[in-house]
């Protein structure tokens, strides 16, 4: 029998995806899971109720295709996100990453490339992999920040195609400074390339006011790609979107596949959207043991990073691949983004986080 690595490499692969690795977040089932950024609060019973009624109204037309605009569901986004959009400027697909495939698909591709500032999300340049566009990493400050400065060099010497700004950053955890984003939207939009700006975790912001869709008016090479995996708690429903001028969706209509969003999933989204009162309750809270964690992390002479999402980032561990295994063994997973001396938390309810600095206080002070 052959192991399965050679039967992927005797298969007539494309040369380009030869000895890639896939997406890998480990999926390890222990008590407490503070991995991938999930909302980890547990799902208010009403608004389990409502979706259970709506998903069961939509199961009588599963014999038909879904809506293939999602209307109701684009009037619900566009209601939420404010700011003078409609549903005409609003977007959505499985997941952001899905979003994100189809930004690729229709601005990438071969011969053009996209550029993100690293450590940034790893899917990125899977994504740009997939979708047979040039991955161009750029970088960053050795403390992680991007300035205006870092990143108009950059853009100027390469000229991408497509720009993506993750603002808050993943793994990192900071936002952008607004003028950031302005000036690289100018530099990029000059030569007529795309700029987006990924706020997955923007409810969890600082500052929430701070935040890229108050810079889409008159600016239509601009997207903003936004999550309900993050603080709606649903990201096992798989439904990502973006905020952009209405010819930016005339775009991706060119690539999505016919009947994206199945009848389930746009039922699903918008009796959550009906109920993101009862759902972004608990956004305060995650704040809360987000900044509890990074203050914590400080008093152990750790580095946490400034957070504006639901995690933290933190630096000074003599050997992360020990905390993390120590952490692991005491039922705390948390991520190992493969940086030196980091690793990232992501914030729980209060008894997890409670779990996580506890033991992350017995590793330091026994071995660190
Ligand atoms: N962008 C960022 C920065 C993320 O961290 C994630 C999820 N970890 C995503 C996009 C994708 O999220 P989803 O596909 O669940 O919307």
């Amino acid at each position: 029998m052959t192991n399965s690595m050679d039967s992927l490499s005797a298969l007539p692969l494309r040369d380009d995806l030869r000895g890639r690795s896939p997406y890998g977040a480990p999926m390890i089932d222990v008590p407490v899971t503070l991995n991938v950024n999930e909302n980890t609060h547990p799902m208010p019973g009403e608004v389990v109720d409502a979706i259970s009624r709506d998903v069961a109204a939509a199961a009588l037309t599963l014999n038909r295709y879904p809506d293939r605009e999602f209307s109701s569901l684009r009037q619900e986004l566009a209601s939420y996100l404010g700011h003078g959009l409609t549903a005409e400027n609003l977007w959505a697909a499985n997941g952001s990453n899905e979003i994100l495939q189809q930004i690729m698909q229709v601005f990438g591709g071969p011969g053009r490339s996209v550029m993100s500032f690293v450590p940034t999300y790893s899917m990125y340049p899977l994504l740009a992999d997939g979708t047979n566009t040039t991955f161009i990493a750029g970088y960053r400050a050795e403390d992680y920040s991007l300035s205006t400065e870092l990143a108009l060099a950059q853009i100027q010497e390469h000229r991408p195609n497509i720009v993506i700004l993750c603002s808050p950053n993943n793994p990192t955890g900071t936002g952008l400074e607004l003028g950031v984003i302005e000036a690289v939207y100018e530099a990029v939009a000059a030569y007529n390339g795309i700029v987006v700006v990924d706020e997955a975790y923007a409810e969890f912001a600082q500052d929430r006011s701070r935040n890229a869709l108050t810079l889409l008016s008159g600016r239509p090479n601009l997207i903003v790609t936004r999550t309900m995996s993050k603080a709606f708690a649903l990201a096992g429903a798989r439904l990502g979107y973006f905020a952009a001028a209405p010819a930016v969706c005339d775009a991706v209509r060119l690539v999505r596949l016919p009947y994206h969003l199945s009848a389930v999933t746009q039922a699903t989204a918008v009796a959550a959207l009906r109920h993101r009162q009862q759902l972004l309750a608990n956004v305060d809270d995650i704040r809360a043991q987000r900044d509890r964690i990074v203050d914590h992390l400080a008093g152990l002479g750790l580095k946490p990073a400034v957070s504006d999402s639901n995690f933290v980032f933190f630096g000074g561990l003599k050997d992360e691949k020990a905390a993390w295994q120590y952490l692991l063994d005491a039922g705390v997973l948390v991520r190992d983004n493969g940086i030196p001396g980091y690793l990232r938390v992501t914030a729980g309810t209060e008894a997890e986080t409670s779990a996580f600095l506890e033991h992350m206080t017995a590793y330091i002070e026994t071995f660190e």
